[in-house]
């Protein structure tokens, strides 16, 4: 019976990668594709960038209102990312997978392990791009970051991947090389997962 209840609940799927290795794209993709995944909304103390929604990309607050909700332990896990808050809700993971959906959800390398202690059934995707200096095109390409925030995030990029592969738990990695076939790749893999 503890058995069946076990199968019977969502799976819970974490992609990490660095930004700019075109995960958010992917994420996107695969919310809109695969039936029965949902996207987990994470909060974040950053400020929206154009375009992003509050309650759609992310719960934006300030540092105040999200240091109250580490208080209630209202995270699954939380970490400071590029000077900024981030952290998953853990009452709407429970929501889902107790329906029996699957659930899908951004996490940094760091916040990932914390994760893990929590969820260890949780299965990780590594989202890596094909080099650094593509990484770096891309994350000037997007034009939504200002030169101290890309270097940043340079220099944070490779302390990630490092860190990914030699203390994570990713049971897959997918190189972005082109956005088309990654799409491609990381459809067959969640709908694997997802049925497995
Ligand atoms: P961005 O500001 O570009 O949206 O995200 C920056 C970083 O924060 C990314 O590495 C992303 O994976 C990470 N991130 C987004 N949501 C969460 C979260 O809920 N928890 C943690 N630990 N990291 C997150």
């Amino acid at each position: 019976m503890c058995q069946e209840n076990q199968k019977d609940r969502g799976k819970i799927l974490v992609f990490s990668a660095a930004s700019g290795a075109g995960k958010t794209t992917l994420l996107t993709y695969l919310t809109e594709t695969v039936p029965g995944l949902v996207y987990s909304i994470s909060a974040t103390t950053r400020k929206p960038r154009s375009g992003e929604v509050n309650g759609k990309h992310y719960f934006f607050m300030s540092t105040e209102e999200f240091e109250a909700k580490i208080e209630k332990n209202e995270f699954a896990e939380w970490q400071q990312v590029h000077g900024n808050y981030y952290g998953t809700p853990r009452p709407f993971i429970e929501s889902v997978v107790s329906s029996g959906d699957n659930i899908v959800m951004d996490i940094d390398v760091f916040g990932k392990k914390k994760f893990d202690a929590v969820y260890p059934e949780a299965v990780g995707i590594l989202v890596t791009p094909p080099s650094m200096e593509e990484l770096e095109k891309r994350l000037r390409d997007r034009k939504t970051d200002d030169e101290a925030t890309i270097l940043l995030r340079l220099q944070n990029a490779k302390t990630e991947m490092d860190f990914a592969r030699l203390e994570g738990k990713y049971e897959h990695v997918i190189v972005n090389d082109n956005l088309e076939d990654a799409k491609i790749k990381i459809s067959e893999l969640i709908r694997t997962i997802i049925d497995g």
